[in-house]
């Protein structure tokens, strides 16, 4: 069972985050939907303690952490548990392929090189660019850059992947390479928390969809219910405009 309970941010007295509280199973994944500047990143940062929330708790299956309270080790082994994909890559320009993926691990996990590698080759090869490990990123696409990404971050086994609009920054024709990769995941288990305004990929991928409006959860269900009986009018609103 995972576990997002009371979590709170604000920025200079404006509320940002208003109590959230979420529950999920592992392998589902979870789209994080709703207009520009309702929380959707502050919300996904603060679970990976890139932003301090005021208050809020997050559970993975056994491990509890709690933002307010939590120690710098167990922010070393919060940012292992729950690996980021950004919008923008957020790859080391002067890092090959190989070492970006590798960079992760041995930060993370205290593992040889030769362990590292072994991984990071894998993982490489399971996003399709095991002929791309020594290029640099300046020489590869936005759709093998946002790869290498995903690699980077499946490398370290969190429990929870978090992807913040991982799609967005993509010329159109290369954005279906990387949602196979993810949807790839997907199959394979991973739970995961996206942030998506890619409607068709949020209904084809998602299991819950949870709709945030100005800092608050104003809906949330399975995806099903949230595309075709949403309760929220705000939410009915927002998806007939992305139709
Ligand atoms: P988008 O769809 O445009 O990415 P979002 O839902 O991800 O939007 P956030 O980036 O989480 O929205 O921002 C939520 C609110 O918090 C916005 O009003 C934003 O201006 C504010 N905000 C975000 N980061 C900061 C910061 N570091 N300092 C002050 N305010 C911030
Ligand atoms: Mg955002």
């Amino acid at each position: 069972m995972f576990k997002i309970e009371h979590l709170s941010k604000k920025f200079h007295q404006h509320i940002v985050l208003n109590n959230i509280s979420v529950e999920f199973q592992k392998g589902e994944v979870i789209a994080l939907i709703g207009a520009s500047g309702a929380g959707k990143s502050t919300f996904l940062r603060s679970l990976n303690y890139l932003e301090k929330a005021d208050s809020g708790t997050l559970s993975l299956e056994n491990q509890l952490f709690n933002f307010e309270t939590i120690s710098k080790q167990e922010i070393l082994e919060l940012r292992k548990q729950t690996a980021m994909v950004f919008q923008h890559f957020n790859l080391f320009e002067r890092k090959t392929v190989l070492e970006n993926v590798k960079e992760a691990l041995k930060i993370v996990q205290k593992i040889s090189d030769k362990e590292a590698t072994e991984i990071a080759l894998h993982e490489i090869e399971k996003v399709g660019l095991t002929d791309r490990v020594n290029y640099y990123p300046k020489h590869l696409s936005g759709g093998q850059k946002q790869r290498v990404g995903i690699a980077r971050a499946l490398a370290v086994k969190p429990k929870l992947l978090l992807l913040d609009e991982p799609t967005s920054a993509l010329d159109p024709e290369l954005v279906g390479e990387v949602q196979a990769t993810i949807q790839q995941a997907t199959r394979e288990g991973q739970t995961m928390l996206l942030v998506s305004h890619e409607m068709n990929f949020v209904r084809r991928v998602a299991t819950k969809v949870l709709f945030l409006e100005k800092g608050k959860l104003i809906e949330s269900g399975s995806t099903d219910d949230v595309f075709n009986r949403p309760l929220n009018p705000r939410t009915r609103e927002f998806l007939s405009m992305k139709e």
